[in-house]
């Protein structure tokens, strides 16, 4: 079958041949409709440290999809073929302490599908049917090709009480844009997004973030007393990774402030704790998404009329994939997807 690889030890990805994965007796093999092109698929792609360290070599990559049933274990109860699925792309042990008090984004011997195990940058993955999810009928492939990073904002948007609150998200990544638009669905007053990337920003606006704040240009200090905010921010959401940006968050919170934590800093990083300790803030780490409560949230904020189209700004097909990560790696874009089909 086709499939996107990591053939090289140096920056890039290839189009190759490889087996079509066997299929275990718990597992779902899925026939790849359409992928999205992760900021992880780009730190792959570009050969960073971090990826040199982690990717196996040959290693098919690629974790956010949606595709359709084609086969399943003897096990497997509760699919059919022609389920129309995404799926969950930790893999998690069943045995560990976490897994069997049903904490399962807990568990601490997770892999992650497309990192250590062959990913869905191909013409078919295999997963355990326990990460597969349905798509509802009313949820177009599209959109439940980003249901991965999206659970990430849902996650992490979803980890404090946002109605009525003011929220700071630093970072108007893909990631990021989604949260502010969970944000204001579920009733947030103020959604404020910073970055330094003016086309991201602009999308922020669109899926409507309040005010987007170009870092590089004004101070956030500024934007709060234009907003009237004398006290600082309620909920702030960490989305960039970038030390400055936590650091401008922790001085920008106000007294019982809660921070949920999803960027991932490029390396340690200095933190003021006197900020944390006696502003009294509580900061909550987040890893993946919930099993599987995010995703029926997920599921049902689009019911309920939450928009992610706009956050879909280039399609083509799997072929085109240079062009996909050139784009990518650009900052001009939204989500990226590449059609299998
Ligand atoms: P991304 O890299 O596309 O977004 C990060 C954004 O931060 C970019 O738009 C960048 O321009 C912006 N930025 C740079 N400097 C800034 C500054 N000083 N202030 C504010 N913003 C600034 O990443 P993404 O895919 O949206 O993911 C967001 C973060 O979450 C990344 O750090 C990613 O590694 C991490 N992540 C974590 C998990 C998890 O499970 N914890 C899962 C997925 C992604
Ligand atoms: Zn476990």
């Amino acid at each position: 079958m086709k499939a996107l690889a990591k053939l090289k030890a140096e920056p890039g990805i290839w189009l190759t041949e490889t087996e079509k994965p066997e299929v275990g007796p718990n597992d779902v093999l899925i026939r790849i409709k359409k992928t999205a092109i992760c900021g992880t698929d780009v730190h792959i792609y570009k050969w960073d440290e971090w990826a040199q360290n982690t990717i196996p070599h040959g290693m098919v990559v690629g974790h956010e999809y949606v595709g359709v049933v084609e086969g399943m274990g003897s096990e497997v109860r509760g699919f059919q073929i022609g389920d129309r699925v995404s799926g969950e792309g930790h893999i998690t042990c069943g045995h560990c302490r976490n897994c069997r008090a049903g904490r399962v984004h807990l568990c601490r011997n997770t892999t992650g599908v497309g990192v250590n195990r062959p990913g869905a940058f191909a013409e078919y993955l295999v997963i355990p049917a326990f990460n597969a999810f349905k798509i509802p009928d009313n949820i177009p492939d599209n959109i439940a090709s980003i249901f991965d990073p999206f659970g990430n904002a849902v996650h992490t948007a979803l980890s404090f009480d946002l109605v009525g609150e003011d929220v700071l998200i630093t970072g108007a990544g893909p990631i990021g844009i989604m949260a502010a638009a969970v944000a204001r669905h579920v009733g947030a007053r103020h959604v404020v997004i910073t970055d330094v990337n003016p086309y991201r920003l602009q999308l922020a606006l669109d899926m409507g973030a309040t005010r987007a704040v170009d870092v590089s240009k004004e101070k956030l200090t500024d934007v709060m007393k234009e907003l009237g905010m004398t006290e600082g921010f309620d909920v702030g959401l960490e989305m960039s990774g970038v030390p400055s940006a936590f650091n401008s968050m922790l001085s920008t919170m106000n007294h019982g402030g809660k921070i949920a934590m999803l960027g991932i800093p490029p390396s340690d990083m200095a933190v003021d704790w006197n900020q944390v300790i006696f502003k009294g803030l509580i900061i909550k780490g987040i890893y993946g998404r919930e099993m599987f409560e995010t995703w029926y949230k997920m599921a049902s904020l689009i019911q309920s009329g939450l928009d992610l189209s706009p956050m879909i700004t280039h399609e083509m097909p799997v072929d085109n994939y240079q062009e996909g990560f050139d784009i990518m790696c650009s900052g001009q874009s939204g989500k990226v997807i590449l059609n299998w089909s």
